[in-house]
């Protein structure tokens, strides 16, 4: 038998799953949905599924999107030649809105990491190659995270992209505080790494 109480503690439950969120805040947030129109906190339940639902991969770079292609990849306007690797869709929309770069992304959905058990094969390192066979991009700019997986994983690319194409491989500038986070960096300082970013291997 559930008691009257029981969807508001499965509310509390789920809220207090959320990053940053305590048992208080989420008693808070319970009872206010509560008290809230059902037009209103249906609109956040609605969003929540949507979210889930209507939202997967790009089918070419990885990117979140409602559609077959994402904005990145949909956008006529873009420099096709270039494509810039990331660890996840925050990371590239960061790197996006500088203005610094106007190619196209691919998003890995993580690094490589020995501690965690993430090997290639947990990440978009194949779909990656395979763009780069058609010819059409001639520089990779390599944009994981400035740290130590970050940093292995980027190397492990570049390996893997100079057996694969003859294209430009890059690596962000070290523009960005050490063991920093593309998604926590000013504009300014990723639209400067983005800049003056170093060849690692390739053609000039
Ligand atoms: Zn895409």
């Amino acid at each position: 038998m559930k008691t009257p109480i029981e969807p508001i503690e499965r509310v509390i439950d789920e809220l207090g799953k959320l990053p940053g969120i305590g048992r208080r805040s989420a008693e808070r947030m319970a009872y206010h949905l509560l008290a809230a129109s059902e037009k209103d906190a249906m609109a956040l339940a609605v969003a929540i599924r949507d979210l889930k639902k209507r939202l997967h991969p790009c089918r070419v770079c990885g990117a979140v999107t409602d559609g077959d292609l994402c904005v990145f990849c949909s956008d006529p306007d873009r420099d096709r030649s270039a494509v810039c690797v990331v660890e996840s869709q925050r990371d590239a929309l960061a790197l996006d809105e500088t203005g610094a770069y106007r190619g196209l992304f691919h998003v890995l959905g993580g690094r490589l990491s020995p501690t965690a058990g993430t090997g290639p094969e947990q990440l978009s390192v194949e779909p990656l190659l395979a763009r780069l066979d058609g010819g059409e991009i001639r520089e990779v700019i390599l944009a994981t995270n400035p740290d130590l997986e970050g940093d292995g994983t980027a190397a492990f690319l570049a390996e893997m992209v100079e057996r694969r194409s003859g294209a430009k491989i890059s690596r962000l500038a070290r523009g960005l505080s050490s063991g920093g986070q593309i998604e926590l960096a000013g504009r300014d300082s990723l639209g400067a790494a983005l800049a003056n970013r170093q060849p690692l291997r390739g053609k000039a």
